[in-house]
């Protein structure tokens, strides 16, 4: 890869590279060599001038993103490299199987690839890039996931921008697909659009959190909020649910799980969808559901946020606990990154001390072993769910 500057950081202010975190803050550079563009690739160096790693330049808070560490210099082979390895601890972690096509190839820093989001929906890929540099190197990115499925025979027919600032730039970078396409998931089946849906167009994370709640709904009258394209209801239903309602405040997202709901065969006689608002559907609630999801998306995105994030989570899990039946089951999950997983628990304490109910944790759910967590970047850990029983 061409090499168009040096960044060289402060005394003392390289520990955290040289134990592989990837990320090189504006405060600790002491000098920038060349003229790196935004998206370049650079040297970073400590500042006895020694050699660290490369990565891709930015101009911001997050300076650098270190992709490989070490003195040699990255070549274009990098991104099979990567992916390469990514793809093997997918089959290896069986989180692929003939039951289940869809998963994420590459989870960003956790997969050493910082910047970088690549979820494979049967035989499509789709690329979203999270900083300029691999925003560039796009189409090299997309040449290493045609080379590195070729290279092990598993089928791929088309690889897709998703760019993140808006349908007009994104496109395909090799191949042709329509949309929607339909994945299988632990053997249920779903619509994906990747044009025109949320992400990458689906909830890849909460596969084995959907599971779970499968082999827990028989008998039950569940509601799926926030239920997107009604995952957890498709589930729900293959466990034997007895009813399952679902909500989301958009029209399309109910347009979608209801789609969802007939392609795995399930008749609306099953389940009833509403295009509402969470807070005020539950309002009037009591008593009538035995197994509650509550899977909002991130209440916060940055850390100024968090105030008001936590006031929104103990609100919505205090009406949740207050509205289900005696002996009810809450799934409660949280996505925002800033929120760890202590503050959403205390959250909860919060939420049970508010709505005057008895409470206690089963299982603590997390993310999928497809969204990998560097040890070194603690960062990566986002996704954190409890299973609540409420007496
Ligand atoms: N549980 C889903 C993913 C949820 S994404 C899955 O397994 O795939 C979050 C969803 O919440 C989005 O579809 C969004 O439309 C919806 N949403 C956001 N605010 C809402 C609100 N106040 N009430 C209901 N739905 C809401």
């Amino acid at each position: 890869m061409k090499i168009q500057g040096t960044i060289s950081l402060k005394q003392g202010r390289d520990h955290s590279v040289k134990r592989f975190h990837p990320w090189i803050f504006s405060g600790a550079i002491q000098q920038t060599l060349g003229d790196p563009g935004d998206g370049s690739w650079v040297e970073v160096q400590d500042a006895k001038k020694a050699t660290l790693g490369f990565g891709h330049y930015q101009n911001g808070s997050i300076t650098v993103r270190v992709i490989t560490f070490g003195t040699s210099a990255p070549t274009e082979t990098i991104y099979a490299e990567k992916i390469g390895r990514a793809l093997d601890q997918r089959l290896e972690t069986c989180v692929v199987s003939e039951h289940t096509n869809a998963y994420r190839l590459v989870h960003g820093e956790g997969d050493g690839l910082p910047g970088l989001v690549i979820d494979i929906y049967h035989e499509v890929a789709i690329v979203q890039a999270h900083s300029s540099g691999m925003l560039i190197d796009r189409t090299l990115v997309a040449d290493a996931i045609k080379h590195v499925f070729e290279e092990r025979s598993i089928k791929l027919s088309a690889v897709y921008n998703k760019s993140i600032s808006g349908k007009s730039e994104s496109e395909y970078l090799l191949g042709m697909a329509a949309v929607p396409h339909i994945v299988a998931e632990h053997g249920n089946k779903f619509y994906v659009d990747w044009e025109e849906g949320q992400k990458t167009g689906f909830f890849l994370d909460q596969r084995e959190n959907r599971k779970l709640l499968g082999e827990m709904a028989r008998g039950k009258t569940v509601l799926n909020t926030f239920c997107y394209t009604g995952g957890f209801s498709v589930y729900a239903l293959r466990g034997g649910a007895k009813l399952v309602n679902s909500v989301d405040a958009s029209e399309k997202a109910i347009s979608l799980t209801r789609k969802n709901l007939s392609l795995n065969g399930f008749d609306s006689n099953q389940h009833e969808c509403y295009a509402r608002d969470t807070f005020d559907f539950l309002k009037d609630k009591k008593d009538v559901y035995d197994l509650i999801i509550l899977d909002p998306p991130a209440f916060a995105k940055h850390k100024e946020a968090r105030h008001q994030a936590v006031k929104g989570y103990q609100r919505l899990n205090a009406e949740a606990m207050k509205a289900i039946r005696s002996g009810g089951i809450i799934f409660t999950f949280s996505c925002s990154q800033v929120v760890d997983s202590q503050l959403f628990y205390d959250t909860i304490v919060s939420a049970a001390i508010q709505a005057g109910r008895q409470v206690k944790v089963g299982h603590h759910l997390s993310q999928p072993a497809d969204h990998p967590v560097s040890l070194f970047h603690r960062e990566g850990e986002y996704l954190k769910g409890l299973v609540l029983y409420v007496e």
